[in-house]
């Protein structure tokens, strides 16, 4: 069962309400953000132009520069006496993106993460380690207020201290924990070291987000710890985590709580509005916000949109798995590159681990791309016992067969992704785990 009916309207009962709660937050930004009454005056539109839900097109987007333009109070639609909370996000060029809750936003965030939980089937009688930052982050409180909201135990240990994390999935009977993908692989990594038997551990669900990550990383991460892995996402400037999500029925698509943040899909280069089915750059329409409402904001996450309903029950639209953010895009001699592509690649490899790091350099005029991936540990033991046969043929053997994985992931990175790279295997353990984000590409080149 979803945890709101809202989750399972008919289409034109949908509609209605999206509609309703279009108008009334056109209303509130016109009348409360100087920002937006001259966005929309420039566009000569008025909160009473728009009629219904299929308006939207006519309202102006909202960029990220936006936000840091109105740093840091510049887009609050709240007098500072009604926030009750205030987040930021980490700025690529340095001032932060500042984004704030009343009261009604914290219970709205509650709801929408509980419905989170739902979809991953996590109830009251669930015990939630949540391995999110807690902080200016939202993935922390994020998920804290939802659990807390489905009525289940939460355990705030926040992220990093991985055997900490370990000893509490042993010895508080964790069933559910949230985290990124690279982290959940991190302590399984280490609870392997620390010879930890994985039957002594309840765990049964993991919802994983704040990076990309691919069917191939899924796979892993729920065959390795034993597990079903749900995807959610959000981010910050809509509300935080919380935006969508998969249902452990399904694990196709992640439901778009589109009654309150509206979504649609443009082509990131023209801003046209692209049908269902079509890939094409996120923007949402945060329509129930009050403190800090967003018109049109564009996310810069590549994906698409499916309506067909779901056999979970609901009817919320669905967002395909995100490539990965269009910032995080390379651009390697010409071609588009997303890091999740690589990592389809490397996963679907033999012998291969799910930790890597992607380098980019420039040599003259060529972009270089160098994937330095590690070995799996069964592999690596394989390879010594060949090397410490006394069988000279054996040994010769060992340099070929890292030739062979070298050469079979250059040729499947050259046939699905179109670019020749380079490929160093390390032994297990040689790439920097990350007990929050992954740091999964280190680009050399001068800007
Ligand atoms: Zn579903």
């Amino acid at each position: 069962m979803p945890w709101n009916a809202e989750e399972s309207l008919s289409r034109p009962e949908l509609a209605k309400l999206q509609s309703h709660r279009l108008q009334k937050v056109c209303e509130r930004v016109y009348a409360r953000v100087p920002f937006y009454k001259k966005k929309f005056d420039e566009k000569g539109i008025k909160p009473s132009d728009i009629r219904n839900v299929q308006d939207i097109v006519k309202l102006p987007f909202t960029k990220k520069v936006d936000l840091r333009d109105n740093y840091p109070y510049g887009l609050f639609a709240e007098p500072l006496e009604n926030i009750v909370r205030i987040h930021a996000s980490s700025g690529t060029t340095g001032k932060p993106t500042v984004v704030a809750y009343n009261r009604n936003d914290i219970s709205l965030w509650a709801d929408v993460m509980a419905r989170t939980f739902t979809c991953a089937g996590v109830t009251s009688k669930d015990v939630v380690q949540n391995a999110y930052g807690y902080g200016l982050f939202t993935g922390g409180l994020g998920a804290h207020y939802g659990a807390e909201r489905v009525g289940a135990a939460v355990i705030p240990i926040s992220g990093g201290n991985t055997q900490k994390q370990i000893l509490l999935l042993q010895d508080f009977g964790s069933t559910a924990i949230c985290c990124t993908p690279s982290f959940a692989l991190y302590i399984y990594d280490v609870a392997c070291e620390m010879k930890i038997n994985l039957d002594t551990i309840k765990l049964r669900v993991g919802l994983f987000g704040a990076e990309p990550w691919t069917e191939e990383m899924r796979r892993e991460v729920e065959e390795r710890l034993r597990i079903k892995a749900i995807d959610i996402y959000g981010l910050s400037e809509i509300i935080g985590p919380g935006v969508s999500s998969e249902c452990i029925e399904a694990q196709s698509g992640l439901h778009l709580n589109e009654d309150h943040f509206f979504p649609e899909i443009i082509n990131p280069e023209t801003g046209e509005p692209l049908p269902y089915g079509q890939e094409g750059e996120l923007v949402i329409t945060s329509m129930s916000r009050e403190a800090m409402p967003l018109i049109r904001y564009r996310t810069g996450d590549i994906t698409s949109l499916n309506p067909e309903k779901c056999v979970c029950g609901r009817t919320l639209v669905r967002m395909r798995r995100v490539r990965g953010r269009a910032d995080d895009m390379l651009i390697i001699r010409g071609v588009n590159v997303f890091p999740s592509q690589v990592e389809s690649v490397l996963l679907r490899t033999k012998d291969i681990a799910p930790h890597y790091v992607i380098e980019v350099d420039r040599k003259g005029r060529m972009d270089v791309l160098n994937v330095r991936v590690e070995v799996t540990a069964e592999c690596m033991e394989k390879l010594a016992a060949k090397v410490l046969s006394t069988d000279l043929k054996s040994f010769a053997q060992e340099e070929e067969d890292l030739i062979k994985i070298k050469r079979d992931i250059q040729k499947n990175v050259k046939d699905i992704i179109g670019v020749n790279t380079e490929v160093t295997l390390v032994p297990p353990s040689a790439i920097q785990r990350s007990e929050g984000k992954a740091k999964r590409v280190v680009d050399n080149r001068p800007k």
